[in-house]
């Protein structure tokens, strides 16, 4: 089976040239300035840029999350990725309290197989950090999961303990891992909440109260520092406010290995949202910020402090899960939709405003994430040998996103209204179209797992 793409134009991390691309058994075969073989399909991508499929690092899928479960499988949230350009997401397995990393990764495996409409790895999140859950890391780098991921944001007996972090980050050094953060001081965060429900300050517009910047960089400092200490590489996961990227900028500018996640929503949506009247739709952690955050962000992404941008897609129903959250924020469950919008956001936002290049497009939504969580180079880039997931986009074209367009099962999109410049006219995986147009023609279950390589510094 051989396909041709001729005429486009290919834009990598790296490199914009015009050139024909020969796809043979779904990796590319070969690359040229004009190609004239015979293929079994020819596409015509004059006009088109051709980029390599888009890596999502953050996704949450088929899982329960205070006490609701997501509205998206992998099998509805992945048709919606191919749509939006993301041939491969990486997503949390989840750790249950008391069981094993083993058992996330089986439970997980069994989600996505026989579902998945694109290729998928996963990372563990872990839910405490124990002798035990320490012990079984360098079995799963075996198994193809080389990141573990901790969320600061806990308190009581989901606390994690300097010790304790030391040693996650020690052992994940030791067995070839990267360690992943969400860097908010739960401890604080308890306070807080404590006092605004004692005040009877329960409405969103209160969330951003409890969760401010400054908890955000507090953790965000301690875990650099901490990771510093075991000389160990830190990703930290959700990066929404220039308090947090200022930490990640001072640790590198020491020249300690951190790499920096955020988010679209952080990039094009603001805390004034918690003031209208179904502001709880917006409920995500960290929650929105001002608008000068977003600027302080994107300066961060223009100067390499952020390497990545990923959906954090957790997406919920506003009718019945997130309006339950209405009088009381903490009863909305955090997250809704975005695996799809990313990439034309990002592009919209960041390439077509003129604040980044269309390599650094891909270099965020695709190369970086690949690199960092060893995928690279069958996925994040188009060389010879690699898989050929590729986005013909149109950077031209104009969209209105809205309900209509989303694929998710969510009865919303957080985006509804928002014109975005640049779209996927046509989205491959392995040398095969699997969306055209925002249609979806790929099937459930031809997505594959990707045992993931050890860490390395790109
Ligand atoms: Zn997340």
């Amino acid at each position: 089976m051989t396909t041709l793409i001729k005429n486009g134009t290919i834009i990598t991390a790296t490199d914009t040239y015009r050139a024909d691309i020969l796809v043979k058994n779904g990796r590319v075969c070969e690359i040229g300035g004009e190609i004239s073989k015979i293929a079994n399909e020819i596409i015509d991508a004059t006009g088109k840029w051709v980029l390599p499929g888009a890596v999502d690092a953050h996704t949450h899928l088929d899982v329960e999350c205070d006490g609701m479960t997501t509205v998206d499988d992998f099998e509805s949230a992945t048709a919606a990725a191919a749509a939006g350009g993301t041939t491969t997401v990486i997503d949390y397995a989840e750790q249950v309290p008391g069981g094993t990393l083993a058992g996330a990764l089986e439970k997980w495996r069994e989600k996505a197989a026989g579902r998945s409409v694109v290729d998928y790895g996963f990372h563990i999140a872990l839910s405490e950090v124990t002798p035990g859950i320490l012990g079984e890391i360098p079995a799963m780098v075996a198994a193809g999961v080389t990141s573990f991921h901790a969320r600061l944001d806990g308190w009581g007996e989901r606390y994690i303990h300097d010790g304790q972090l030391l040693e996650l980050f020690e052992s994940a050094r030791g067995a070839g891992a990267i360690v992943c953060l969400h860097a908010e001081n739960g401890d604080i965060i308890r306070t807080y909440l404590g006092r605004l429900a004692s005040e009877g300050k329960t409405s969103v517009r209160y969330l951003p109260e409890a969760r401010p910047p400054e908890v955000e960089a507090q953790a965000t400092a301690r875990a650099i520092s901490i990771a510093e200490m075991a000389r160990a590489p830190i990703y930290l996961s959700g990066i929404s406010s220039a308090h947090a990227i200022e930490k990640v900028k001072a640790a590198r500018d020491r020249g300690q290995v951190v790499y920096a996640e955020t988010s679209p929503h952080f990039l094009v949506l603001t805390s004034e949202r918690y003031e209208d009247p179904d502001g709880v739709k917006y409920t995500c952690i960290p929650p929105l910020r001002p608008s000068w955050h977003a600027d302080v962000l994107w300066k961060a992404i223009s100067s390499g402090d952020i390497h990545s941008i990923g959906s954090d897609h957790r997406a919920f129903h506003y009718a019945g899960q997130k309006d339950l959250g209405k009088e009381d924020f903490t009863r909305a469950p955090r997250g809704f939709a975005g695996v799809q919008e990313r990439v034309s956001l990002v592009h919209s936002a960041g390439v077509a405003a003129g604040r980044i290049s269309p390599n650094r497009l891909v270099d965020l939504v695709s190369a970086s994430p690949a690199k960092i969580f060893g995928l690279f180079p069958r996925k994040g880039t188009l060389a010879v040998g690699s898989d050929a997931d590729m986005i013909l986009f149109d950077p031209a074209t104009e969209v209105t996103l809205s309900k209509a367009t989303s694929l998710s099962r969510s009865d919303y999109t957080p985006y509804e209204g928002m014109n975005v410049r640049g779209a996927p006219w046509m989205v491959l995986q392995r040398g095969k179209v699997i969306a055209r147009e925002n249609k979806v023609h790929g099937r459930a279950g031809q997505g594959e797992f990707l045992p993931a390589a050890r860490f390395s510094v790109p």
